[in-house]
């Protein structure tokens, strides 16, 4: 199965992008210590990673770098999951994967400095407003859980909220200050810049077809050649095709679309005047951020795609208009969208072989920082670290229930959840 993106439509981040990177198709055979398989952020900051440690590593695109979610993101840099918070997260994954995440936001913006990453990075916070009353008290537990791990969270009472969006539709919320926002396709293309600069071999329009051991070695095709390496990292998040049987069963591909507005002018102020990126509390989120030129970037799922283009610049104003009115006036400029990989419990999986194949998935909306931070633990798992001495423990392939049929219908929850969304807790 052929399931990999296009260019098309192209995300306003590439636009935008001043970083600017190009690599050629392989042709012909190549040897290597690791395979990455996948251009995003996974894939290059994993072979960033690998080179660290001295491999030899050699990376295919099917596409070309930021292609898939990481160039069509809404940038926004989180450091938590979208529903556990600290105790629920150590609880299901291990204190070493909580400390993980805690410090992935620092590994993305550090990254972004360690190679002079252009990619607009503003590191002012991310804010959480709370929809409901029963949501604001979640939301400051949620803060102080996370202050107690050392985090610069805090609980936000709703006037200090409403100041800080630009709306009084919010009871609340909590803020993590070491959150903020990038252009996404920027840093994606940066990290390709710096991996090359530090020795991976990059092929762009070059998928690997398959996937097949050869003596004690993994042989992967390509169009025009092959690729010999003794350990595998699969990267491919929600285009995971069959290269790894059963892989892409483990997860349910979601569209998230985006949409951005013109630049506001003087009336960039109106909402976030810190210029921090927010989203709420709701399962159908309402969230947004401001580009560099004071554009509004949002975004949101749909449960019918049908004239899609046409529908969701109005659904993404609309939404916009209940976060403050006269943000539902402001045309919608650029349209995209993109995949997502969710997981059935909604927390990311490692998956590897004992013969050296390893992949990480699940970002389940929230995959920026998080894939810089477990671009170690990937590492960890194709250099024969021991599963207990794993940030995240390895689990067995498993397949959502009834996979085919819920993965076309998945986006039809979207009514249930916002009928959720407006019931107290
Ligand atoms: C619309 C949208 C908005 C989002 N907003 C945010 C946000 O604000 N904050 C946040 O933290 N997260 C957000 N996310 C999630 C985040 O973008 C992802 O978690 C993250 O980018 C995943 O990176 P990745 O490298 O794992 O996957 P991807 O960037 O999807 O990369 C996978 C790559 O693998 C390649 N590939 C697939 N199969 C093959 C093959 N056989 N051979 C070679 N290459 C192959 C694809 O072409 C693709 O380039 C958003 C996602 C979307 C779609």
């Amino acid at each position: 199965m052929t399931d990999w993106p296009t260019d098309k439509p192209s995300p306003l981040w590439r636009s935008l992008s001043r970083e600017t990177f190009s690599a050629p198709a392989l042709s012909g055979d190549a040897d290597c210590d690791v395979l990455v398989v996948g251009g995003g952020i996974s894939g290059l900051t994993t072979a960033l990673e690998l080179r660290k440690r001295g491999r030899s590593v050699l990376l295919l695109e099917a596409a070309t770098v930021g292609a898939g979610a990481s160039g069509r993101a809404n940038g926004q840099v989180i450091a938590a999951l979208t529903r556990h918070g600290p105790d629920a997260i150590r609880k299901a994954l291990g204190e070493p994967f909580l400390q993980l995440l805690a410090g992935s936001a620092d590994r993305l913006f550090g990254l972004a400095e360690t190679y002079g990453i252009d990619c607009d990075a503003r590191r002012n916070g991310w804010l959480q407003p709370a929809h409901s009353p029963g949501r604001a008290k979640r939301a400051a537990a949620m803060a102080a859980q996370w202050a107690a791990m050392g985090a610069p969270t805090r609980a936000l009472d709703r006037a200090e909220m409403a100041a800080r969006i630009g709306s009084d539709s919010y009871f609340g919320g909590w803020e993590h200050g070491g959150g903020g926002h990038i252009n996404p396709f920027a840093f994606t293309v940066g990290l390709a810049r710096a991996a090359a600069g530090e020795g991976v071999v990059i092929h762009e329009r070059t998928p690997a077809l398959s996937l097949t051991r050869q003596g004690d070695r993994w042989r992967v095709t390509t169009p025009a050649g092959a690729v010999r390496a003794s350990r595998v990292a699969l990267t491919t998040a929600a285009h995971t095709g069959d290269l790894w049987p059963g892989l892409r069963r483990t997860i349910v591909p979601v569209t998230s679309y985006q949409a951005a507005t013109a630049p506001l002018g003087a009336l960039a102020h109106w909402v976030l005047p810190g210029d921090e990126a927010f989203s709420d509390t709701r399962q159908d989120l309402r969230y947004l951020r401001k580009d560099r030129d004071g554009r509004i970037v949002s975004g949101s799922a749909m449960a019918i795609q049908l004239a899609a283009p046409t529908r969701l610049p109005r659904l993404i104003s609309r939404k916009l208009g209940l976060i403050r009115p006269e943000l539902g006036e402001l045309p919608m400029e650029h349209f995209w969208g993109g995949r997502i990989a969710m997981t059935v419990d909604r927390v990311p999986h490692l998956h590897r072989t004992p013969d050296g194949l390893a992949t990480w998935i699940g970002c389940n909306g929230r995959g920026l920082a998080l894939a810089c931070a477990m671009a170690q633990v990937l590492a960890d798992a194709v250099c024969d670290v021991p599963d207990e001495k794993l940030a995240l423990r390895p689990t067995p392939l498993k397949p959502v229930p009834f996979h085919p049929f819920v993965s076309r219908t998945a986006r039809m929850i979207l009514p249930w959840l916002r009928w959720q969304d407006g019931r107290e807790i």
